[in-house]
């Protein structure tokens, strides 16, 4: 099948999932969505969508299916709901799931489906809302490399780079590894944030120090600026970075920063939890 003729599901439209299926639709491949809460899919109505009433709708009217949503209960409520996807016709079908959920989910669905005669690829991204909108998120992909050469293209629409990592699962691996990283980043940031205060440094001076460092990124510029700002509404919720760290202690994680940090988050998770991520700077003192 020529990319080019593509049929593309998208379920789930919260933060990343409405702008990564916007970037599908401007590369010009026709799109078809569905969002739990239907409020959510007026707005890829607009910009020329068209929705389904059900995920077995979405599955049956299209080629490639994206799952953008929480975390394992909700692929798993997507997949085995009445009316969802192993309700539907799935042979031939290509299921992108960009999701960060546990590598123990992506291997288990992508056997069930290969049964199907479907295929299944794990795709979670390194980058946020900002970087979904500027098509420059990081594709990390677990699967066959000949389904992944084919759906290429398509992950090209929202990502600067998509890299094929190894076999299904490895690509939730690589995405925990990397947010494991984010979560010592984010910790790191807030305590030196905080430790600067007590010693009359100004946060905006210590940022421009850092920016203008061998240790600035664009996560210090974004994030050093929602603390200058106290702006703590969520493009990565502190809630799902919790998540992050917890799957990766699941998978065996175990080394002392990362450990620290994921009980950092873990504490702060009931109070912040729908807060951006660099929230856990009130946690400190
Ligand atoms: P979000 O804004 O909270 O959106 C979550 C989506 O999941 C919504 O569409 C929600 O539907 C759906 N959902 C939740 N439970 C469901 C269920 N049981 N059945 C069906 N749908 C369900 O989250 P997000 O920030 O877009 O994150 C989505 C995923 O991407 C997460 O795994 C997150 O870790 C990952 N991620 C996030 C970022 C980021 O910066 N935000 C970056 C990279 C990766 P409703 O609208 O009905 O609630």
């Amino acid at each position: 099948m020529n990319s080019e003729k593509f049929k593309i599901g998208w379920i789930g439209l919260g933060k990343m999932g409405n702008p990564m299926s916007k970037q599908i639709l401007k590369a010009g491949f026709p799109l078809r969505v569905y969002n739990r809460s239907h409020d959510k899919i007026k707005a890829l109505e607009t910009e020329g969508a068209t929705s389904a009433t059900s995920v077995k709708e979405l599955v049956e009217k299209t080629d490639i299916i994206f799952i953008m949503v929480a975390n394992d209960d909700a692929v798993k409520d997507v997949f085995y709901q009445e009316n969802g996807i192993f309700s539907a016709q799935v042979a031939d079908k290509i299921f992108i799931n960009t999701s960060t959920i546990s590598p123990e989910l992506s291997i288990s669905l992508s056997k069930e489906l290969k049964k199907k005669n479907s295929h299944y690829l794990d795709a979670p991204v390194s980058g946020s809302v900002k970087q979904a909108e500027d098509t420059t998120l990081v594709s990390i992909v677990g699967g066959e490399q000949v389904i992944f050469e084919k759906v290429k293209p398509v992950l090209e629409a929202y990502s600067k780079k998509s890299i094929l990592v190894g076999k299904n699962g490895v690509g939730n691996s690589a995405k925990l590894a990397v947010n494991t990283y984010l979560g010592i980043l984010a910790q790191g940031l807030a305590e030196i944030i905080q430790f600067s205060k007590t010693k009359n440094v100004d946060t905006q001076d210590l940022m421009e120090i850092i920016n203008n460092s061998a240790l600035g990124s664009t996560f210090g510029k974004i994030k050093g600026e929602a603390a200058i700002n106290k702006n703590y509404n969520a493009a990565f919720t502190l809630e799902h970075l919790t998540k992050d760290l917890r799957l990766a202690q699941n998978s065996g994680f175990n080394h002392p920063v990362g450990n620290a940090a994921y009980n950092s988050f873990s504490n702060a998770e009931a109070e912040l939890g729908q807060e951006d991520v660099i929230a856990i700077i009130k946690k400190l003192s």
